[in-house]
This record gives C-alpha cells, sequence and structure tokens, in this order.
C-alpha cells in the first residue's frame, strides 16, 4: 500500500493552525513537508497546531483568531472545538464605514443565457405554474390537484416546465398584527411573483383564514396587471387576482374545488406556454448563494470558488445574493468596510442588529448556529465557520442589503438578511427574486428546490466521488492540487449559464429532490 503525501492547507501566512487534506485524515506520528510531526490522529478537514500555542494563546486561521486554547497545545497536536474558547462576538459600534476601495473589476462582457423575458423587465431561468396558497389548511386539496395537473393538463403544454404548489405553514393561526408577521407575508407575495412563475399569479384559499387573498396580494403587488386577469372566469371586474376560495358556495363536493383549480390553472398554462426563451445579457442572473452541511474544506474549496464566481458575475452586471446572518455576523468588519455607501453599511449594522437581538429574546446566540456535522467536519465553532462562508461574497463592494422577505430591486453584490437556515434561507432568495441558487456542501446534503434550478458544489473529491448523481461540480480538485480557484470559478459561471439556459439540469432537478418552502416567522403564533 502506498502512503499518500501528507497534505495541509493554512489559509494565511499568519495562521498557526493548517488543516489535513487527506482522504481519511494522518495518523499521529506522520512527518509533514515542513518537518513537523503528527502528536495525535488528525482527521480530514480537521486542525493541527503548526507551533506551539500556550494556555490562553490565540489560535489563528484566515488571520483571524477563531478561539483561545484552554490548555497548552503543542505543534504537531489536533486542535479541535474542545481545546478552544470562542471569541466575543464583536459589538456593533466603531465598525469601519465604507473603507476598502473597490478592487479593479473591469466589466466582463459578451456573455449571454436564454431567458424568459417577462412583463416587469426580470428573466426567468425556468417556466414554471406556481400556484399560491393563503394558508396550509388548503396544501392538501392544491397537492391532489397539482397531481392531476402533471398527469392531465401538462402533457398538453409542453413549453411549461413544470406545475408547483406553494405551501407552507403560515396564513392562520398566527399573530397577523405583529410587527415583525411582515416578513411571512411579504415572503410569500414576493415568492409567488418570482421571475420563473412568468407573472401568472394564482390563489387558492381557505376562505376564513386570516391572511386574506387581498391582504396577500394587495391591489397593484403583482406589476402590469392587464386585461386578461380580469377577464378570468369567476373573478370580478374589480379584483385583478385569481382567487379560487375551497369555502365558496359554488363548491359542493371535494372535486368541484379540484375542477376549479384545473380550470384556472389551464388558462395560466395557455399563457405560460407561450412563454419562448430569448438571448439575454448575464446581467439579468440573479444568483443566490449559500452553504450547508459546511466542513473546515467549505472555506478552502468551494467557497472561495463561488466567491470567484460571485466577482466574475458581478463584472458581468448581475446580481448576486449572500446570506445566512449568523455565519457573516464574525465578519461584520470586512463587511461594512466593503459597503459602497455608509447608508448600505448602516443597513447591514440595522439587520445584524435585529438578529443579535431576536437571538437573545430566545437566550442563544450566534454560537446555536454549528452543527454536530460541522464539528466532525472540522469546523470548531462559529468563528471558524464564518470566515470560511463569507468568501462567498468574493471581494466585490457590497452595493445594497434586502431585508427579510424583500425584494431585490437593484444590481451588483447584495446582502439578503437570513437565517442560516438552508430552507428559510432558500426560501427567502427566492422571494428577493433569484432565479438561479448555488449551494456548497462538505458533509453533504441533497438539497434543492422545485422553484429554481440548484447547483450543489462538494467542497471535497471525497464527496464528490461519494456522491456523483448528487454534485454539479467537485471543488475538492482545488485541495487535491488539480485545479485552481479560478478554474474552478469559470466552470462554475459557464455552468449557471448553461442550466439557466434550460439546456442543463442539475442533479437535484433531474431527481426531482425538492425541500420545502420554510418562511421566517419572528413573530408570535397563537
Ligand atoms: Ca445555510
Amino acid at each position: 500500500m502506498t502512503v499518500p503525501t501528507p497534505l495541509t492547507i493554512r489559509m494565511h501566512a499568519a495562521d498557526n493552525v493548517a488543516i489535513v487534506a487527506n482522504d481519511g485524515g494522518l495518523p499521529a506520528g506522520t512527518v509533514l513537508a515542513s518537518g513537523l510531526t503528527l502528536v495525535d490522529k488528525v482527521p480530514q478537514a480537521h486542525k493541527v497546531a503548526l507551533e506551539d500555542i500556550a494556555e490562553g494563546g490565540v489560535v489563528r486561521r484566515y488571520n483571524v483568531p477563531i478561539g483561545y486554547a484552554l490548555k497548552p497545545i503543542p505543534a504537531g497536536s489536533w486542535v479541535h472545538e474542545r481545546l478552544l474558547q470562542m471569541p466575543a462576538a464583536r459589538e456593533l459600534v466603531g465598525l469601519p464605514i465604507a473603507t476598502v476601495k473597490p478592487p479593479e473589476m473591469p466589466p466582463l462582457e459578451g456573455y449571454t443565457f436564454e431567458g424568459y423575458r417577462n412583463l416587469d423587465g426580470s428573466v426567468g431561468t425556468r417556466n414554471i405554474l406556481a400556484i399560491t396558497q393563503t394558508v396550509q389548511c388548503v396544501a392538501g386539496v392544491v397537492d391532489f390537484a397539482v397531481q392531476r395537473i402533471k398527469a392531465e393538463l401538462l402533457p398538453k403544454y409542453p413549453n411549461v416546465d413544470d406545475v408547483v404548489g406553494l405551501s407552507h405553514s403560515y396564513g392562520c393561526g398566527v399573530a397577523i398584527d405583529a410587527p415583525d408577521a411582515v416578513i411571512p407575508i411579504r415572503t410569500l407575495r414576493n415568492i409567488s411573483l418570482n421571475p420563473n412563475f412568468g407573472g401568472e399569479v394564482m390563489v387558492i384559499s381557505l376562505g376564513c383564514e386570516k391572511l386574506q387573498p387581498e391582504r396577500l396580494l394587495p391591489p397593484g403587488s403583482i406589476p402590469l396587471v392587464d386585461e386578461r386577469n380580469v377577464a378570468d372566469v369567476g373573478v370580478s371586474a374589480e379584483s385583478p387576482l385569481d382567487v379560487v376560495c375551497l369555502q365558496d358556495n359554488a363548491h359542493v363536493g371535494f372535486m368541484s374545488m379540484i375542477d376549479s383549480i384545473m380550470r384556472q390553472a389551464e388558462e395560466h398554462l395557455e399563457r405560460l406556454n407561450a412563454r419562448r426563451r430569448e438571448t439575454v445579457p448575464a446581467s439579468e442572473l440573479v444568483v443566490g448563494v449559500q452553504c450547508g452541511g459546511s466542513d473546515a474544506f467549505s472555506g478552502v474549496t468551494a467557497n472561495p470558488a463561488v466567491g470567484f464566481c460571485t466577482d466574475l458575475l458581478v463584472r458581468a452586471g448581475a446580481t448576486v445574493m449572500f446570506s445566512e446572518v449568523t455565519e457573516v455576523r464574525d465578519g461584520i468588519d470586512q463587511l461594512t468596510s466593503r459597503a459602497t455607501t455608509p447608508a448600505v453599511a448602516d443597513a447591514m449594522i440595522r439587520e445584524m442588529a435585529w438578529y443579535d437581538a431576536y437571538l437573545d429574546r430566545g437566550r442563544v446566540d450566534r454560537s446555536a448556529n454549528t452543527t454536530p456535522g460541522n464539528k466532525k467536519g472540522g469546523l470548531s465553532n462559529i468563528v471558524e465557520k464564518a470566515m470560511g462562508s463569507i468568501v462567498k461574497s468574493g471581494s466585490a463592494p457590497i452595493s445594497g442589503v434586502v431585508a427579510p422577505g424583500e425584494k431585490a430591486s437593484q444590481k451588483g453584490l447584495l446582502y439578503a438578511a437570513t437565517p442560516a437556515s438552508d430552507f428559510i434561507c432558500g426560501t427567502l432568495q427566492l422571494a428577493a427574486g433569484m432565479n438561479l441558487h448555488v449551494f456548497t456542501t462538505g458533509r453533504g446534503t441533497p438539497y434543492g428546490l422545485a422553484e429554481v434550478p440548484v447547483i450543489k458544489v462538494a467542497t471535497r473529491s471525497d464527496l464528490a466521488r461519494r456522491w456523483h448523481d448528487l454534485m454539479d461540480i467537485n471543488a475538492g480538485r482545488i485541495a487535491d492540487g488539480e485545479a485552481s480557484i479560478e478554474d474552478v470559478g469559470w466552470e462554475m459561471f459557464r455552468l449557471m449559464l448553461e442550466v439557466a439556459s434550460g439546456r442543463k439540469k442539475t442533479w437535484a432537478e433531474h431527481w426531482k429532490l425538492h425541500n420545502a418552502l420554510v418562511l421566517f416567522n419572528p413573530a408570535p403564533v397563537t
């Protein structure tokens, strides 16, 4: 058996730890290229001390203190979370504001994709009939109807990719007048207006719920409403909204509800079917980036490649959103310094302060973020995880902030404030208008959404090999020395244009892996 060459990766010259890159880790007694001998067995992606660290001494990765030694750590030791005390969160005062001179970023021109141009100017990457729901009560009925629509109607409309019921847990049994209820309500509203749905909004309502259709989608909220909506069967001339109400007296028996939904769906399918892809500039991409099931490689391979790709997208004039409050909170000074204006920095601070207070109300803090899998994957705490997560934002200036559930209204690199929960983050990025999703994972997650294509990026070659029919890109080649961050970043950029054009399907699309929409509801339920 050949003994593999020991590989370690140090992120910054000032770091006093490196991570082990070899599959399966390295045994005690291994001599590293530097001459250092491992004192302990160090698992893959876990840290090794490069020098003696005294009790109370700083453990530095990404040139940032990720912890303080609880006892002396000799050089060559495995540095795991039980040896570290986590640094306190940076206070949200006295931060550097818009201090970083933006790097030279020449425009990237000539890149296009084939997309569906909507009346409001947005561009879809898929052509989907979405069925909006005011309340969870109707979800079973809509599911039933969606199965029938797929089996009986969809084959007649070959240009329509899919039919999706936008089911959720909100709508009733909630304190709908609480100030924070604005978040789930505007999230649902903006999701139903996602560019992939072509402006064809149809709503299924129960009738007695708190979230009435006109509260969900008040007059004027659907852009460019035209006469076609008013002409819909069963809709009064005053209401531009296409609503099927299950409690309507006209419904006698379950099948009459299904018939109503199918009749309305067919009108929308006809119009969606008439849509055609056209060549649009890459600037029409609205990409949401996030990570889940992270390990210590996330911040070494996949996330830096995403960051490089983020810079390419920004140079091409596109919109890129990075999110996950608790995973960027520890890098707040990096973010505020990269803001294009003090107003953008202030908006970021405001979102972070709101989230600090939200966590505080639940008597936890940002350290509640890390999972057992993160720690098994070598991430000692949220500071280390955050430093690896934040690199997804690349180096472009941050030009805007999107509050939870709001729609992005500008191009460039945006901070979309969302929880780090994969499903809640994805749901809020959908509301913000995302038409393409990039998701990096180290431990491995089969995450997917019905509403937009999700490109999944593995941080390690071992994962990419085992999950060969779930991972779209293997960024582990960076750690293996087979590709550079730039190579993988460009590969990602090109794959995005292919996927956005519908020429390629992601693995999650191929297998129809669809995670639920999960609303962020910080308001009370009743
Ligand atoms: Ca996440």
